[in-house]
Parts: C-alpha cells; structure tokens; sequence
C-alpha cells in the first residue's frame, strides 16, 4: 500500500504559510513549495520572504524593542508562562505538524522529552524565572574614594534567531524564551523542512498576547531569506542553531556590523563503552538508539562513534544489530513507527556517498541501503552500522546526518580519550562504566560540551554547547541570559566632586 500523509493534513486544517511581520499575517509575492520526506507528497506552500519583508520585519523589531525592553517585569513574566500553558494544550496538533514538515514520528515527539513540547514549554516557565533577576553587581571603588561602581545586564537589541529543521520546538524554545526574558526583540527564521511547526508556534506566542513586533517570522530558503538576516546592519546578534558550514558564513558576515553571534553547530559524538559497563546490551541500545530511533542520526549530538572496549567488542557488535533491526519505518502518525526518513534529496544522496565511501574504509555489518517497497518514495535510510573503523577514516571524522554508527575497538582508557578527542568536534560524549571514579575521571578529560554518564539527556537548566567546531557559546540556564545581553559598567561619585 503506498504510503500517504495527506489524511492528517486535512485533519490538522494546515493553512497556506504567511510572514508575520510587526503583528501582521502578510503574504509574500514568491512561495516554497514544501514536499513530505516520507511520500514525496506536497503538503503546502509557504512564503518565501524578499530582502524588503526582511526589512520590514527587522524595522518592526527594532520599534518593538523601545517598549519591549522597558516594559514591566511582570508582563513579559505572565506572558512566557501563559505561552507555555498554550503550548502543553496544542502539543498534540504540534507534534502532527512537525510530523508532516519533517516527518518526525509523534512516537518520539511525545516519548523523548528533549523532542517534547513539554521540554520546549519548560524552557519558557524556566525562562520566565529570569525576568526579574537580571542583576548586576556592586562593587566596591578600585581606587578607593567616595564612588559606587555597579554593573547592569541589558538585551543586546534585535535577535536573528535561524532555527534548523530537526528540532523546532526545542530550538525555537532555547532562543525565543530567553531573548523575550532579556527583553530582546526578535525576527525568526525557521528552517524551509520545518516551517509549519514554527509558524504556530509563533501564533501561539500572538495568542499568548505579545505585542505586534516583539516576535516577527521570516520563512524561505537560507539564501537569500537568512544571508538577509545575517547581513542585515539592523540585526545586533545572530543566534544560529545549524551546520558548521551555514555557521562558518555567518561567523563572516557577522564582521560587517560585528555581530554578537552563538553558534549551536554539528558534532561527531563518541560512546565510549569500558568493560565494567554495567549492561553492555543496555549500553548498545542506548548508543544505537541514539543514532537510529526519531531523527535517524540526524540529531547533532548523536553518537555516532561508538568506542568500544575489546573485551566486550563482539558482545556490543551482536547486541547494536539485535537493536537496530527491531527500527520501523513509515507513517510519522503511526505510533508504532519509531524512526523518519532522511529530511530532503540532497541529504539522502550525502548519506549513501558516505556509505559507499565507508564501504573501504570498515567492515559493513548492516544495512547501507535506500529502503524500497512501500518506502520506496521516501528518502528512507535503514541503520547502518561499520565496525573496526579508523578514527581517521572519513565515516569517524565527517558529520554525516543519518543512521551510519561506525564502532571502533580500542584497549585502555588512555586511548578511548585520545581517539574520542581526536576529532574537530566536541559537542556530546556519553561514558557507560560502572566505575564512579572512572566516569568521573574520563568525563574531565572529555574535550566536548555535555557528558552524559550511561546515558545521554539534555535539560533546559543547563548549558548547552559544543567545544572546537561544534559552536561558539552555550544556550540553556544562566548561559542563555549571558548570551542575550550585554554587560554596562556605571560609576557615580557619592559627592558633588566630579570623578
Ligand atoms: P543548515 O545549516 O542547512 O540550516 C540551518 C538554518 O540555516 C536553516 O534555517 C537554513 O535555511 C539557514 N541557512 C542556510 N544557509 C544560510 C545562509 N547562507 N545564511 C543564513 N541562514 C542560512 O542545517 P540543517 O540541515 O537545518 O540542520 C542540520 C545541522 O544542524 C547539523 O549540522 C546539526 O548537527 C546541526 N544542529 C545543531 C544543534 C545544536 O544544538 N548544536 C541542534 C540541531 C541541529
């Protein structure tokens, strides 16, 4: 039977895709046509901005920024919690419309709480928290006198937010919330593979009672609709969440007006599985998990190298395949599928050039194939697994985006650190050991931005970032406050003498 999503299309009631631009729903002259990763099916249009509605939307932020940064704490308080409570009572349509954009299955959107509108809501509640302690310091005068030198935290102005395609409510969340709670403005830009989520997302936010231009969506293809934004002498900082080559562009750009910029970027993560784990098994489908279920590995801290002591290699080896045959493809809405396709053409002919060039550089223990039959218009890829891969082969060094886990032996822990090290990432790291010490010990040694010990979670609270190429800052918690303001130094004589 082949497969369809238009059913759920009808029953979400999807809307053709306007601008929102200074509290307008406006239509744009040029549209994207956006067409489903699982079917090939249209699903609908959006606009595709020009370089003038960037300009409006701009404009409208920064006349939105002159009362939103000074308004009352409590109001933009009552907002962000109000807009979480909106977003837990539409996570359901939310998840059916991220299914049809990116085709997502609602199994992991409602079963993963980092892929939850719940965690996306949490951010907002958390964030709201923030509001009313955005303090300074006082300290006392350097150079002795009668003086009071102080700090003070403001927004940094108008935010590009460029969101990616594979985890819209958690990354709308991680800039949107922040920004609002800073008292920044902001001009969002969702990925082309993830619009239709945002967009409701955004009038959600306008339902939730934000004023008109404090939030503006721009949507389209990131040239020209982003290189607008990131060039844009109106823009006072970029937050972009994407790939290091988009993030490379904007790191230049940025040089123009010098931008304040956060880089949230790509990652080659490691495993690193020791003899003592405490359920080898359990620690293969973690990592296998990881790089098949929901995304179909194209989640940026995905563990893609699984390092894998030699004393329990082939227990590993037989227990990762055991796992990853049991992943099923198909209709996002149907509960029992667990994993999606890779997101467009161009990312399934990246995935299979890589494959292909895996095939010499590791042994190809399963998978490797386009999945055909009922899938066949789908850009479906089934797990893919190489084992006794070199950390120099391409398959352990590049970013590949979908479900290819290359495993590497290794015999002690001095070398699991130098080969998990040895890469120009650093953005996740999971250590499965039963040994406290030894978790302890190899997370320092770690060079990478979030650890995870016989597991791997994100939480709202804290940082989130990557060392080397995985990025530039860190979103989530205190960081977030940071990265969306600027830090002013004031000293005041306490005498009528002038300093
Ligand atoms: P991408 O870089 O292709 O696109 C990201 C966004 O940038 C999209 O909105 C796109 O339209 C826009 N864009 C493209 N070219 C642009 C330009 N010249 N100027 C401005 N904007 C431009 O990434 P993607 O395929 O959407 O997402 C996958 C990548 O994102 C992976 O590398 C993944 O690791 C990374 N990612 C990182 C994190 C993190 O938190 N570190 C989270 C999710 C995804």
């Amino acid at each position: 039977m082949t497969l369809t999503v238009q059913p759920h299309r009808e029953s979400v009631g999807l809307k053709p895709g306007r601008l929102y631009l200074g509290g307008e729903w406006v239509a744009a002259s040029d549209t994207w046509t956006h067409r489903h990763p699982a079917t090939g099916e249209v699903i609908g249009e959006f606009a595709s901005a020009t370089k003038s509605d960037v300009d409006t939307a701009v404009a409208a932020a920064r006349t939105a920024f002159g009362t939103w940064s000074t308004a009352r704490a409590g109001t933009r308080v009552t907002l962000l919690h109000r807009y979480a409570e909106l977003l837990r009572e539409h996570a359901e349509e939310l998840r059916a419309l991220q299914a049809l954009d990116n085709s997502v299955p609602v199994s992991f959107t409602s079963g993963i709480y980092a892929m939850s509108v719940a965690a996306a809501a949490d951010v907002f509640d958390h964030h709201a928290g923030w509001v009313d302690k955005l303090g300074g310091q006082t300290l006392p005068p350097y150079q002795g006198g009668d003086h009071l030198a102080m700090t003070f935290r403001e927004p940094i102005g108008v935010v590009a937010a460029i969101l990616p395609w594979n985890a819209p409510f958690l990354l709308f969340a991680q800039k949107v919330a922040p920004a609002l709670a800073a008292g920044c403005t902001v001009v969002v830009k969702p990925s082309e593979y993830a619009t239709f989520t945002v967009l409701r997302m955004v009038e959600l936010l306008a339902e939730a009672g934000l004023p008109a231009g404090v939030v503006n969506v721009v949507t389209g293809p990131g040239d020209p609709v982003g290189e607008a934004l990131i060039t844009h002498a109106g823009v006072d900082k970029v937050s972009f969440t994407g790939s290091r080559a988009v993030g490379k562009r904007i790191v230049e750009a940025s040089a123009g007006t010098l931008k304040r910029v956060s880089l949230e970027l790509g990652g080659k993560s490691p495993a690193l599985v020791f003899a003592d784990a405490p359920n080898v098994g359990l620690a293969a489908a973690t990592v296998v998990g990881a790089v098949t279920l929901g995304l179909s590995g194209q989640a940026c801290v995905a563990n893609t190298r699984a390092l894998v002591h030699r004393d329990v290699y082939d227990e590993f080896l037989a227990a990762a395949q055991g796992v990853a045959s049991a992943v099923t493809y198909g209709d996002p809405f149907d509960p029992g599928v667990l994993a999606c396709p890779l997101v467009n053409e161009r990312q399934l002919d990246r995935v299979l050039g890589y494959i292909e060039r895996g095939r010499g550089e590791g042994r190809l223990v399963m998978g490797g194939q386009r999945l055909g039959g009922d899938l066949a218009a789908g850009f479906f890829v089934g797990p893919t697994i190489f084992a006794d891969v070199e950390n120099s082969a391409t398959i352990a060094q590049e970013e590949i985006f979908g479900p290819v886990l290359a495993v590497i032996p290794f015999e002690d822990e001095d070398e699991a650190v130098a080969i998990a090290n040895d890469t120009e990432y650093g953005l996740g790291a999971s250590v499965f050991t039963a040994g406290a010490q030894r978790a302890f010990r190899v997370s320092r040694r770690l060079r990478a931005g979030t650890i995870g010990i016989n597991g791997f979670q994100i939480e709202p609270h804290l940082p989130f970032g990557g060392f080397n190429q995985s990025g530039l800052g860190r979103e989530g918690g205190a960081s977030s406050i940071e990265a969306f303001t600027e830090l002013k130094s004031v000293l005041m004589p306490l005498t009528e003498e002038m300093m």
